[in-house]
């Protein structure tokens, strides 16, 4: 696997560090009440993981899958939810945790969809965000890492469901596409 890294964008280390700056932030906003975190499968889970334990407040966790039509490296922004929640969002501190933004597409179908759900409120947390590739216009509340316009994989996220347990955020020699 790691014969196939062209270079590590962050590190192990900075990793831990920005989820703890950040799980600092969000125990600040969401002080004397509870957060439930909403993991957007599958890219999320390990990101999401580090999060919640990084945060003091009482979290509750839940996740949604969604497939995007489209070909494999653009979104079309017409989003199929895959699995829907488990648990009603009325009422609830929600926190839809992605691991990264290119378009938006499909985050801002996501929003909408769970702002239709009349929850107390909904904020939009990134570990990676690409601004230049964006498409729709979306507030995130909390971003990670602002990269370039490339093709990343590591720590949660996948090139052909390969790569996810890498500790670390990398970019892949050209070969590897080929192979
Ligand atoms: P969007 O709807 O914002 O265009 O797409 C976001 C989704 O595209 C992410 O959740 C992720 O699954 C995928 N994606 C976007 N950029 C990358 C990338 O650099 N590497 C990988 N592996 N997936 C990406």
């Amino acid at each position: 696997m790691n014969q196939d890294i062209k270079e590590v964008l962050i590190s192990e280390e900075a990793l831990k560090q920005r989820v703890s700056e950040l799980g600092k932030a969000i125990s600040e906003r969401y002080k004397g009440q509870e957060l439930l975190m909403i993991g957007v499968l599958k890219g999320a889970n390990v990101f999401m993981s580090d999060l919640m334990r990084a945060v003091s407040v009482p979290i509750q966790i839940d996740f949604i899958a969604a497939s995007s039509y489209g070909s494999s490296t653009e979104s079309s922004g017409v989003v199929r939810i895959v699995k829907d929640l488990d648990y009603s969002i009325e009422g609830k501190h929600v926190m839809i945790v992605e691991d990264i933004i290119d378009t938006g597409l499909t985050l801002k179908y996501l929003y909408d969809n769970f702002s239709a759900r009349k929850p107390a409120s909904l904020s939009i947390i990134s570990l990676l965000d690409k601004p230049e590739r964006r498409k729709v216009e979306l507030t995130v509340d909390y971003t990670g890492f602002v990269i370039p316009d490339e093709f990343i994989v590591g720590y949660g996220i996948d090139y052909a469901e390969k790569y996810r347990n890498l500790p670390f955020v990398a970019t892949l020699k050209a070969e590897v596409y080929t192979k």
